[in-house]
């Protein structure tokens, strides 16, 4: 039985990134939220996840006012390294695109987020369960849930947004009828690694060769991230500290001037790869953003990236909802208002421009399950015409550093 009731103007399903700059941002305009995650925020703030982030991402960041520690922690890149087969060819977004990306750990975002939503008083509820969304079309839809000392709770609100990631529970309240389920998988996953090791290079290093894809990033002077390509169904126990930094290794090239640099493996984990895409983006008073909406295998640095390029898109289409809500009528039955259609079409066209980016980078840096001397001559070619040609390095640098909205 609900115990507590709030009345807010939008209710916010789910706390990473895109749920709490969406609650920030909103706030700005004078638009009251509240939020509520499942997790505790000890879970996420220690959860490993994105690491780059685009200029754009970073200026939201810094104009949410949630503190300059992106700029002072984080690593401004300035360009970034690809390698086939030992060769290595290195893109500078700079002298490209004139932007950089910045190195700066998600969980960290998270952190910086939800301290100046706490910091601000906002409402957020940690470690829910049972949350139910109903009414969403009609003017009063409410969020129900239990809170983590057990009361039922209810959020009431005239507008709510799923922001619960890739198992999103909103996305499945837009009728199967008007929803369209994009979706592909992929026959190879990443397997990641943290390590305590000083970084073995200044940049990224996005390596392919006939043994598969290596990716080699960095977080502090400490901690290493690294990934090498395996299949979905790898168990990540049976491989020793030994067998796979040999294995990276052999990617970079075994007697290339990337040498790694080793230290004990303190996570594993692996990581499928999914292509997803949810339109449209809003339904009655429901709009969803972030991962609730899309998701990207991550070759490109996209999902975080595309969770606040949603978020700029779409605040000022609520406000605009606001707006026109304070202008007119109520009636019972709402049908999805016009700015909510027009969010799902702008945030739309710059998520298939980043799945091409996704699947294409994917595609380009990975050992395929039918690959043969011809399709390995052949990506070989690909990334030549990409490396070799101001052109094509430009085309990587623009979409890997995040295109302007
Ligand atoms: C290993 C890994 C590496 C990645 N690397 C990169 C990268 O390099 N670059 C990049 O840009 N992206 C990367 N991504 C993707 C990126 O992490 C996601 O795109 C990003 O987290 C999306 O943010 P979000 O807020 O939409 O979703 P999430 O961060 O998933 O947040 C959703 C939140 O909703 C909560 N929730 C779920 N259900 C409910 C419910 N019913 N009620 C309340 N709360 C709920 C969840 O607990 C979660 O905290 C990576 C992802 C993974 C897993």
């Amino acid at each position: 039985m609900t115990e507590h009731r709030t009345r807010v103007d939008v209710g916010i399903v789910g706390g990473g990134p895109a749920g709490l700059m969406t609650a920030l941002l909103l706030k700005r305009r004078g638009i009251s939220a509240a939020v509520i995650e499942t997790r505790t925020q000890e879970q996420i703030r220690h959860t490993q996840r994105a690491g780059i982030l685009e200029a754009p991402t970073v200026n939201m960041l810094v104009e949410a006012d949630v503190g300059s520690r992106v700029l002072t922690d984080g690593h401004e890149h300035e360009g970034t390294v690809l390698s086939f087969d030992g060769i290595q060819r290195r893109i500078d977004f700079q002298a490209l695109v004139g932007r950089s990306v910045w190195l700066y750990p998600q969980n960290e975002v998270f952190h910086d987020l939800a301290t100046a939503w706490q910091r601000e008083g906002g409402e957020i509820h940690w470690a829910v369960t049972e949350t139910t969304v109903e009414g969403i079309d009609t003017a009063a839809p409410q969020i129900t849930f239990t809170d983590a000392q057990g009361q039922g709770r209810s959020i009431e609100a005239d507008l709510i947004v799923g922001t619960d990631g890739s198992r999103s529970m909103c996305r499945k309240l837009i009728p199967e009828d008007v929803r369209t389920d994009h979706f592909i998988s992929y026959p190879f996953a990443w397997f990641g690694i943290l390590c305590e090791a000083p970084p073995t290079a200044p940049e990224l290093i996005y390596a392919n060769s006939e043994i598969g894809f290596a990716l080699i990033s960095q977080r502090n002077e400490s901690v290493q991230r690294m990934y090498f390509q395996c299949d979905p169904d790898t168990d990540p126990e049976e491989w020793t500290e030994e067998a796979i930094f040999d294995h990276i290794q052999q990617v970079l090239g075994v007697d290339g001037e990337v040498q790694l640099k080793r230290g004990p493996i303190i996570e594993k984990t692996v990581l499928p790869f999914r292509s997803y895409v949810c339109d449209p983006l809003s339904h009655g008073r429901l709009v969803l953003a972030g991962d609730a909406g899309h998701t990207v295998p991550p070759t490109g640095a996209k999902g975080l990236n595309l969770a606040f390029s949603d978020v700029r898109a779409l605040v000022p289409r609520v406000a605009e909802f606001f707006t026109e809500l304070r202008e007119q009528t109520p009636s019972a039955v709402v049908e999805t208002p016009e700015p909510l259609r027009q969010y799902s079409r702008t945030a739309l066209d710059r998520v298939w421009k980043a799945q091409n980016f996704s699947y294409w980078a994917t595609n380009l840096l990975h050992r395929q399950p039918e690959e043969n001397p011809f399709t390995h001559k052949r990506r070989r070619g690909e990334f030549d015409a990409i490396t070799q040609s101001v052109h094509g390095q430009a085309y990587f640098a623009d979409s890997y550093t995040g295109w302007s909205d």
